[in-house]
């Protein structure tokens, strides 16, 4: 096993991936930026080492400095926990010069699976199915009118390099295709410096259904089961739950097939992540994330699994200790994504002092936070702060407890997304699990008010 793991991030998930080291009993070491100086997990370390400026360019993205300080303390390996450098093949490549193990996939498959186009080719390779759509990046406008006609509208417009619910556009007629392609690949070309863009049919109302995988470096695959993750603001996760509500042994061995099948195919190791949508009795693969995701914990509570273990464990070269008959979905797990954010202002980030901080606790209750009383949230990162995880025997009593503990979980000084998440769990189409990936835009509204 590892002496001592380097965590190449910040806030909750550095304490998540630290909790696991301080069970295995390895070293944890924190890095941070001048505006994380303050923050809980840099305590949490057992070592911590400063990044200076905090632009994350300079900091939390800076391979050379992240190298630098792994070998300076005697790190053995690095976790590069979510975002920042979790899907950057480079990382593990300077990682392998420097003897350092990166725990995670290897970079070719982070590279393959890190672009829309590849990854979709790939699977359909593997025989996963994929939703409609151009083979390769739209290179001639006609062309593009003709595929689309074919598709038929709507149909959505992607940066094949996009990620974070950054660079689509869906299109419902064909007098904005031309306007949508060019505007996608703007803001592709900024935000990842690749301007490719495809097209693919848009599912109006699908919901979006992932599964968990979990593969070590002899060749075994399983997957932990399935998360629903249709509640969304701007394409990006707000609350999420496991098993999904209308998931059935028969869809789950279903889906939960393909998304090995996917692994298998691409020589997939450590933890990661097949995404799909589900749309009207059918699947289709819509991207797979070769890192550990923010909703792990959910998958964490109804499998008793500990995710960032095993991926350490992986790591390390072992063997899984479990074949796919061992996981069993028990109960109903939730969580909510606590933000830093304005829900009533298109939530706007929200940074600034916790001036009144109070925990919520007791029975079924998770909380996976990187801020306590007095704290000041930086305005250079990502706007959330915790997440509340509860686990119920049924999905009602893990509404029923989600309610309690966000009515305890007090948070002064700062809007969060605490209110909303307040409405969503008392919506009645939310409470007989109706959902989709419009959910919020088409409640927000109700919910406003
Ligand atoms: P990202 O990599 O930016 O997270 P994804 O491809 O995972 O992008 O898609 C994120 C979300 O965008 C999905 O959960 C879904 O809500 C929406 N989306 C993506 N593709 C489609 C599609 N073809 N039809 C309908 N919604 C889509």
């Amino acid at each position: 096993m590892f002496n001592k793991i380097l965590i190449a991030n910040r806030g909750e998930i550095a304490i998540r991936i630290m909790r696991a080291c301080r069970e295995l009993d390895v070293e944890s070491v924190a890095i941070y930026s001048d505006a994380d100086a303050t923050s809980l997990y840099t305590k949490y370390a057992d070592e911590s080492y400063p990044l200076g400026n905090p632009s994350p360019a300079k900091s939390y993205l800076n391979i050379d400095k992240i190298i630098d300080i792994a070998l300076e303390s005697g790190a053995d390996a690095i976790h590069p926990g979510y975002g920042f450098l979790a899907e950057n093949p480079k990382l593990g490549e300077e990682c392998e010069k420097n003897g350092i193990k990166l725990i995670g996939p290897s970079g070719k498959v982070i590279h393959e699976m890190g672009d829309k186009i590849t990854s979709k080719n790939l699977m359909k390779k593997a025989g996963v199915p994929v939703i409609e759509g151009t083979p390769e990046g739209v290179s001639d406008i006609e062309e593009a009118k003709e595929i689309a006609r074919q598709i038929g509208y709507p149909v959505i417009v992607k940066a094949s390099a996009g990620g974070g619910g950054i660079g689509m556009r869906a299109v419902y007629e064909e007098n904005e295709l031309v306007r949508a392609i060019e505007s996608t690949q703007s803001v592709a070309s900024t935000n990842f410096g690749d301007s490719t863009v495809f097209i693919e049919k848009y599912l109006e109302k699908p919901r979006h259904i992932e599964f968990q995988i979990l593969a070590d470096e002899h060749g075994n695959v399983i997957h932990a089961a399935d998360r629903e993750c249709s509640i969304q603001r701007r394409h990006q996760k707000l609350l999420e739950e496991a098993p999904s509500p209308i998931m059935t042994e028969e869809l789950r061995a279903r889906m939960g097939e393909s998304a090995v099948k996917a692994a298998e195919y691409i020589g997939y190791t450590s933890a990661g992540t097949i995404e799909f949508l589900y749309d009207d009795g059918n699947y289709y693969f819509l991207e797979m994330n070769t890192r550990i995701q923010v909703e792990h914990p959910i998958t964490e509570v109804v499998t008793n699994l500990d995710l960032i273990k095993e991926q350490i464990k992986i790591a390390d070269g072992q063997e899984l200790q479990y074949d796919q008959s061992d996981i069993k979905v028990s109960g109903h797990a939730i969580e909510c994504r606590i933000n830093a954010e304005n829900p009533l202002n298109d939530f706007a980030p929200n940074p600034g002092k916790i001036t009144g901080y109070r925990s919520p606790g007791g029975p079924g209750v998770r909380l996976d936070s990187g801020v306590y009383m007095n704290y000041t949230i930086p305005t250079f990162y990502d706007s959330m702060i915790s997440k509340l995880i509860t686990w119920g025997a049924t999905r009602n009593d893990a509404i029923a407890r989600m309610r309690r503990a966000l009515s305890e979980y007090i948070i002064l000084g700062v809007k969060t997304t605490i209110p909303f998440h307040k409405a969503i769990l008392r919506n009645p189409n939310f409470i007989k699990g109706d959902l989709n990936t419009h959910f919020i835009d088409m409640y927000k509204k109700g919910i406003d008010e």
